[in-house]
């Protein structure tokens, strides 16, 4: 089916301060305007003082942001940075080109489901198709599927947290964003749901057809979709959205940018998502020996005769590689040296735009005094059902879940008393390999009498990518544990849904054979 050129939008106009591309460098005012010509949604640039101008396509353009005034826009062969007069002219700009790529609807194909595929998708736009590629082969593996079906903290507390709310399933219209082998989708038709759509992009959508068939009872009342949330249509408003879109962190994956983009799309106003809120808790942490065991991976770079070569020259760049890694692992909770604190994520109000840029102001009071390594991470989210509020946590001390906990670990640690106040920033900026760049600051001031006389202050700061956590799990644990919970069935499996950690398991894996 070919879709019509939707030729709704007000032609716009916008004028630059410069522009650049691959061939010319303009330094007068250049007059952008977005339009819809024969059919063909596109971007003209026109030189104000030259006969000079050019276009894009839309349908294959797309646009990334170099800072708060200067963007870089991507076509095929061709490419051009622009330069904004200020910054409302440059968010204008952006509104106006994703209205205008989102209706720049070439070749609508028609799937057998009905879906609709835009040749422009807001998934695909964001997401580098690398990445989405590695992402959704990952999650097409039953292995993978099962691994989260494992984790039984997490796959027990989805069904208690449904099954205690009936009600607010009972008749009702259900979608699951992002429903791999469909689990939830059927937790859903237990609870009594009237019809449930289960949304899945992998391949895992044909296996979740196959489950799904399986349980008759439940198989009238579910229709599997295969198609990414952002590009599907579904045929009616949903009451109720369940998902489990939490990454490493809350944010890994960024598939919590698809769950609001389902409320957006299919969910009807005062409709329930499951979970409803997600909460970042943070707290300084002190640990000597994991501070060491990462300062001392570098040591090999420290050699100087390494069959005759010196490689102390990528010293200084290995111990900075070691340490922009986050390290994921299960630790005691008497490494806190804080209270801790959160940062609220509210599904139903964060807007989609509000996850590219993540900043938390910290503010912690030390409890003790010691030398901080760094910042512990971890998270919860909640079921906020009409009978019964459920939460689910990853904090440690608790029952371990495949997420475990993170911590970033500062390259310089900081010393403090305790009372001392430990203030600073966590600054998440989403990247286009569906993951965050983490900039962390901690700084510690003397306070009381003299402190001034010194300017005593330190700061210590580190940058990390979440992409590339170091997966500690396989460590050996050296910290006595007061009680031992009862060992869990689940601890005996390989559980991860983050595509690193299986990896990295299965590198040592091999490395140990
Ligand atoms: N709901 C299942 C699977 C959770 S893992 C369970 O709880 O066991 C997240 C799933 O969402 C993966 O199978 C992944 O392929 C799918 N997914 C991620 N982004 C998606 C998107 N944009 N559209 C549709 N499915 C997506």
């Amino acid at each position: 089916m070919e879709a019509p050129c939707m030729n709704k939008l007000k032609q716009k106009e916008f004028t630059l301060a410069s522009l650049t591309d691959l061939t010319s460098s303009s330094s007068s005012p250049v007059v952008a305007t977005f339009s819809c010509v024969d059919e063909v949604t596109e971007l003209r640039f026109q030189e104000s003082e030259s006969a000079d101008s050019f276009s894009f396509d839309l349908s294959s353009a797309q646009l990334f942001k170099l800072g708060a005034l200067q963007l870089v826009c991507v076509c095929d062969s061709s490419n051009s940075t622009k330069e904004f007069r200020d910054e409302k002219e440059s968010k204008d700009f952006c509104d106006s080109f994703e209205e205008w790529t989102k209706d720049a609807v070439t070749k609508g194909s028609c799937l057998p489901n009905g879906t609709v595929s835009y040749s422009s998708s807001k998934f695909d736009n964001k997401i580098e198709a690398a990445s989405a590629k590695m992402y959704f082969h990952y999650y097409g593996q039953l292995l993978h599927q099962q691994n989260m079906l494992q984790d039984y903290v997490r796959t027990g507390t989805y069904h208690a947290a449904v099954m205690e709310n009936r009600s607010d399933f009972s008749g009702r219209v259900v979608v699951d964003v992002g429903a791999g082998s469909g689990i939830l989708s059927m937790f859903a038709a237990l609870a009594g749901a009237k019809h449930v759509y289960a949304v899945e992009a992998s391949e895992m959508a044909d296996y979740a057809r196959k489950l799904i068939a399986g349980n008759p009872l439940l198989a009238e009342r579910i229709t599997v979709i295969k198609g990414k949330i952002e590009d599907v249509e579904l045929p009616e408003k949903a009451d109720v959205l369940i998902s489990e879109p939490m990454g490493t962190l809350l944010v890994n994956e960024r598939m919590l940018e698809t769950y609001v983009i389902a409320r957006d799309r299919f969910l009807s106003p005062n409709g329930k998502m499951f979970p409803t809120v997600g909460r970042i808790h943070m707290a300084p942490f002190a640990d000597e020996f994991l501070f060491i065991e990462m300062a001392n991976k570098a040591l090999f770079w420290q050699q100087q005769n390494y069959y005759g070569v010196d490689l102390t020259p990528l010293y200084g760049s290995a111990h900075q590689g070691y340490f922009s890694q986050p390290v994921v692992d299960a630790f005691d909770p008497r490494l806190l040296v804080a209270p801790s604190m959160f940062h609220v994520i509210d599904f139903t109000k964060m807007k989609e735009e509000q996850f590219y840029e993540i900043d938390v102001p910290l503010k912690f009071t030390a409890s003790v005094c010691t030398r901080v390594h760094g910042l512990a991470c971890w998270f919860d989210v909640l079921f906020d059902g009409s009978t019964v509020q459920r939460w689910f946590t990853t904090a440690p001390g608790a029952p371990t879940t495949h997420w475990y906990q993170i911590r970033c670990v500062l390259l310089q640690p900081i010393h403090v008393m305790a009372g001392q106040e430990i203030t600073g920033r966590l600054h998440l900026v989403a990247h286009s390999a569906q993951s965050y760049t983490i900039n962390l600051t901690l700084s510690a001031k003397m306070s009381g009498p003299g402190a001034n006389q010194g300017g005593i202050l330190q700061t210590s700061s580190c940058k990390l990518d979440l992409k590339e956590p170091y997966y500690r799990m396989s460590q050996p644990q050296v910290y006595p544990v007061a009680q031992e919970p009862p060992a869990q069935a689940q601890d005996l499996q390989i559980q991860s849904d983050d595509l690193e950690e299986v990896e990295l398991l299965q590198q040592n894996a091999n490395a140990q054979l």
